[in-house]
């Protein structure tokens, strides 16, 4: 589904962000990037959605190059989640929601309607948080707006930096559990970045182990943490 060949990132300045990235993620699969902050996770993620352009090599979603496919529809295909997820202040939560779909072409209607369905599935009543505004919620409850917000145009890959490492200990188990049950319906396939090694090992079908800008192990979890 998701495909690195070759990719390099070499910024401006000549600092070698991602040396060689050679892999796949398979349709419907969800890989942790784990690792130090600065060995090129957030690098590798914004060459997806081609926030940046590699220096070298290509990406493939679906088997096409993504340098060749229009923004309006690669954002149609990822989703992005970051770790303070920036909402538009002044709409309320459903708006936030279903303005992604209605800006691509989703009738307003049925946007909102399918922008309740996603508050649901996140673990947000419509009723009850759909009228709210941002500086309303609590920050876990804002990350899952982020959540609902990159599933509203109902893209098939998903990218998700550090979605859940602002909020306290207790509540991101609490997100990463529902998130656990929400891709068991919805089947993205995922790339998650994270620091954090039990969330990386508690998510992750499979984990890519980063060292200075390179994979160094691409294994289900149990192999990552030597499990005979
Ligand atoms: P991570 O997400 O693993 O923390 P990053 O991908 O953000 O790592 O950064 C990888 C390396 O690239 C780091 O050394 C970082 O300082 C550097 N880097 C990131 N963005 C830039 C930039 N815009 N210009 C120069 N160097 C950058
Ligand atoms: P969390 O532990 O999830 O971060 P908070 O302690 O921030 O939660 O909030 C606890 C509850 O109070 C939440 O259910 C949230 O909806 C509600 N809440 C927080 N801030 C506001 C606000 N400004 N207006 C209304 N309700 C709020």
């Amino acid at each position: 589904m998701i495909r690195f060949e070759s990719v390099g990132k070499r910024y401006p300045d000549g600092t070698v962000a991602v040396d060689d990235l050679t892999f796949e993620v398979a349709e419907g699969e969800m890989v942790t990037l784990v690792g130090p902050s600065g060995c090129g996770k957030t690098t590798t993620m914004k060459m997806v959605n081609r926030l940046i352009e590699p220096t070298s090599g290509r990406i493939l979603v679906d088997g096409e190059d993504i340098a060749r496919v229009d923004p309006v529809e690669l954002r149609r295909r990822i989703g992005y989640v970051i770790q303070q997820v920036g909402l538009f202040p002044h709409r309320s939560v459903l708006d936030n929601t279903a303005t992604v779909p209605h800006l691509l072409g989703v009738k307003k209607a049925q946007a909102r309607k399918r922008a309740a369905e996603l508050l649901d599935l996140v673990g947000l009543d419509p009723s009850v948080f759909g009228d709210r505004y941002p500086d309303q919620l609590s920050g876990g409850q804002r990350q899952r707006v982020g959540v609902a917000r990159a599933l509203a145009a109902d893209p098939p890959v998903l990218l998700m930096d550090e979605p859940f490492g602002a909020v306290d200990p207790v509540v991101r188990e609490h997100l990463q559990n529902e998130f656990l049950k929400l891709q068991a319906q919805v089947r993205k396939t995922v790339l998650f970045v994270t620091h954090d090694i039990e969330e990386a090992v508690r998510l992750g079908d499979r984990m890519a182990v980063y060292g200075e800008g390179r994979i160094e192990q691409l294994d289900p979890p149990a192999k990552v943490l030597g499990a005979p």
